[in-house]
């Protein structure tokens, strides 16, 4: 018999959900900016400590804002990993601007700061980060090298660290812009959905119009004028109420959520640190402790070990995943971008990398039985 499949993630099923997807239903209001975006959008203030925040359609449609309010276009660069979800890449593209493309920190994944200040030139226009499984980069250098280039603005690509406190505030509020993402991959989820978090106040106004079609709607319905039209370009940003109110119902258990991660992500480190030492492995190990339970990775011996570790995996029902192909050597990523130089931390890092499985309620027999998988696996001797 087929044990049963272990996926690599699922997405959580919050208390209330049916509740909430009902009454915007039954209600008048189905779509944006109800009372369920209110909830949500205030539930998301409060976990991250202020902050003016905009729902939005997607993670990706939070980025794409960013850079429309930044007003990127021809002849701009942006420097941006190279390791990174291709959406921050995309949402430059988007606008016309040149990506340069930077080598992370071999430990944790994310920026290499060094390489963002060698790459800042006279045609940077903005720095785009991403805190790789929660785990923050160091926003101090990177602030200090956004400042010392005459006030560059930052973009936080915070989709994996929702939550997460560092010792330069929280996650998503340091940079001019922080983006969460509630793709149903993330640790809370809108089916889809995103936010674009407003860290300073002056963008608010041309925010609330891009995402509204390009219209005055927002302050209309506010009272602050008398007759909204088309004031400027935009899109639909907004999300429904229907998925509004999944994800309000979702940021209500979100303390629950992160202790069921928290607690799996704890038995992967403490129980496959001797098999890692055995086999010339290294477990993800985030300095200071910090991350967001969102990923566990394992960085394989060797690049030729991905493949049959995953295949391993797959042929006892449990699904492991490696991302992200550099986005530099990606047909997109050369197109729209150029690498600061060869990038070969990104490269070596993506060829060791596997996820674990990893998500909320998964049990302790689930848990079991990828821990007895991993530390059953050995290096093939054949590549070597
Ligand atoms: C998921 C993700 C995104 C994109 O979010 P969507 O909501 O899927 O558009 C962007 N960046 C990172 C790092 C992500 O993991």
């Amino acid at each position: 018999m087929q044990p049963e499949l272990i996926p690599f993630s699922r997405p959580f099923l919050a208390p209330a959900s049916l509740e909430r997807l009902t009454a915007v239903l039954g209600s008048d209001h189905a779509h944006g900016d109800g009372p369920f975006t209110r909830s949500a959008s205030d539930r998301l203030s409060t976990i991250l400590d202020g902050g003016e925040v905009l729902l939005t359609t997607s993670g990706t449609h939070a980025l794409e804002m960013a850079s429309r309010l930044l007003e990127l276009g021809p002849g701009d660069e942006v420097v941006l990993s190279s390791f990174t979800f291709s959406s921050a890449a995309t949402a430059i593209a988007a606008t016309g601007a040149t990506i340069v493309f930077v080598d992370i920190d071999a430990s944790t994944g994310n920026v290499d700061p060094d390489q963002v200040a060698e790459a800042v030139s006279p045609r940077t226009r903005a720095i785009s980060v991403m805190h790789y499984g929660g785990t923050p980069v160091d926003m101090a250098a990177i602030g200090s090298i956004a400042a010392d280039a005459g006030g560059l603005p930052v973009i936080e690509d915070n989709a994996h660290g929702l939550g997460v406190r560092s010792q330069w505030g929280v996650l998503g509020r340091i940079g001019t812009f922080g983006v969460q993402s509630f793709h149903d991959t993330k640790n809370v989820h809108a089916g889809e959905g995103g936010a674009l978090v407003l860290n300073d106040a002056h963008h608010r106004l041309r925010a609330e119009i891009i995402r509204e079609k390009g219209t005055n709607r927002s302050q209309f319905l506010r009272g602050a004028v008398d007759r909204y039209t088309w004031v400027d370009w935009g899109s639909s940003y907004l999300p429904s109420e229907l998925n509004a109110a999944v994800l309000d119902a979702q940021l209500a258990a979100f303390d629950e959520i992160q202790a069921s991660r928290h607690a799996v992500w704890d038995r992967y480190a403490a129980e496959l640190g001797e098999w890692a030492d055995l086999v010339g492995a290294t477990l993800m190990r985030p300095p200071g402790g910090i991350h967001a339970a969102h990923l566990f990775f394992v960085l394989l011996p060797s690049r030729h070990d991905q493949a049959d570790f995953i295949a391993t995996l797959a042929a006892q029902g449990i699904v492991a995943a490696f991302h992200y192909v550099p986005l530099d050597s990606s047909p997109a990523g050369r197109r729209y971008g150029r690498p600061l130089r060869e990038l070969v931390r990104s490269e070596e890092f993506s060829r060791r990398l596997v996820r674990l499985p990893l998500w909320a309620g998964m049990t302790t027999g689930q848990v079991d039985r990828v821990i007895d998988a991993v530390t059953a696996w050995r290096p093939g001797e054949a590549e070597r």
